[in-house]
């Protein structure tokens, strides 16, 4: 099969000839048929996320969908022809958090484009737990980016942030995240805020429904108060996790109120006024992916028309590279995704 290789940090991959993986017994080969383009592969390709994460060489790609095109022996649930995605954590299905049902906290996980191969190639195998069917009319690239882009803002939102109708969120970043964070909060009933630096990323947040939008460059803390009446808001979706957005994004909180850190920039720690976190109660939390559940929930609310998959540009698989430096470059809103 052809795939994209990685050999070298922040050199172009090579789309090369290699072995298609064979399965074992419990595993499925999927054909891939689109992978969305994160951030993170972003951080891998520049060796952000070394070894023993990302060993060189590496095939990237976590948001996988494609066709099944072979099943081992011991597979019982899942046929030839059938369609869906990947859950991306590979998980061991044995220690307490896997048996409670938090697969993404599972010490022993291993990811699909992090530790594992990725969907930057034609074919992709894991084990059959990690494939989540979906309804065959729908398009591949728009569901390919439910397994992350989607479905870790609705981990957020809905299950930590827990937002309830009537109250108010501040999204932080309306990119590839954030513009689906958007539509999960607006679900929920609570006011939605926007804040990004880009102009064309808020219009599309408009788009989706945001009720406040927020140029994150001018004076964003103000603003948010104003939305509020000055009361701040519930809950804060971080979408970037940078020291200068959580600056103002973490004050922007009414007393008692959430920040959940969805974005994170490598090595770079965020100073904590430990006075304002005593006077103002307020509970941060760090939100990693999503469980399966709520993969397989957020699944059934696009193959509903609920959310609606935003894809900003499609790529032929072997133009990778150039996926990647457009996204260097900030300049696309929504997710770019891989097409086979
Ligand atoms: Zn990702
Ligand atoms: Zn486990």
């Amino acid at each position: 099969m052809k795939a994209m290789v990685l050999r070298e940090y922040q050199r172009p991959m090579e789309w090369v000839d290699t072995d298609t993986p064979r399965i074992g017994p419990d595993e499925i080969l999927l054909q891939v048929k689109a992978c969305g383009i994160c951030q993170t592969d972003l951080k891998i390709y520049k060796g952000e996320i070394p070894p023993p994460i990302v060993t060189l060489p590496h095939t990237p790609g976590h948001e996988v969908a494609g066709v099944v095109v072979d099943v081992g022996k011991e597979v019982r649930a899942i046929q030839k022809g059938d369609v869906g995605m990947l859950y991306i954590y590979v998980a061991c299905r044995e220690c307490g958090a896997c048996l409670e049902g938090h697969e993404n906290l599972c010490p022993n996980l291993k990811r699909v484009g992090f530790e594992l191969p990725g969907g930057y190639a034609e074919y992709v195998r894991v084990p059959a737990y990690a494939f989540c069917p979906f309804d065959k009319r729908l398009p591949f690239e728009e569901m390919a980016i439910l397994t992350d882009a989607v479905a870790t803002s609705y981990h957020a939102i809905v299950t930590l942030a827990d937002v309830k109708l009537g109250q108010s969120v501040l999204i932080v970043g309306a990119g590839g995240l954030g513009i689906h964070g958007v539509q999960i909060a607006k679900l929920t009933g609570a006011q939605v805020i926007v804040a990004d630096r880009k102009e064309d990323a808020l219009r599309l947040a408009e788009r989706f429904g945001a009720d406040v939008l927020v140029d994150s460059g001018k004076g964003p803390l103000e603003a948010i108060r104003e939305a509020t009446r000055g009361k701040g808001v519930d809950a804060v979706i971080e979408c970037v996790g940078a020291k200068e957005t959580l600056s103002w994004s973490l004050p922007s909180l009414r007393k008692g109120g959430k920040l959940i850190i969805v974005g994170y920039v490598p090595g770079q720690p965020f100073p904590l006024d430990t006075m304002a976190m005593h006077y103002n109660e307020w509970d941060i939390k760090g939100s990693r992916l999503c469980t399966k559940a709520e993969l397989l929930q957020v699944i059934r609310l696009v193959e509903k028309g609920a959310i609606k998959p935003v894809i900003s540009k499609r790529f032929p698989l072997e133009k990778a590279n150039e996926a990647l430096k457009e996204l260097s470059l900030g300049g696309t809103v929504g997710r770019m995704v891989l097409t086979a």
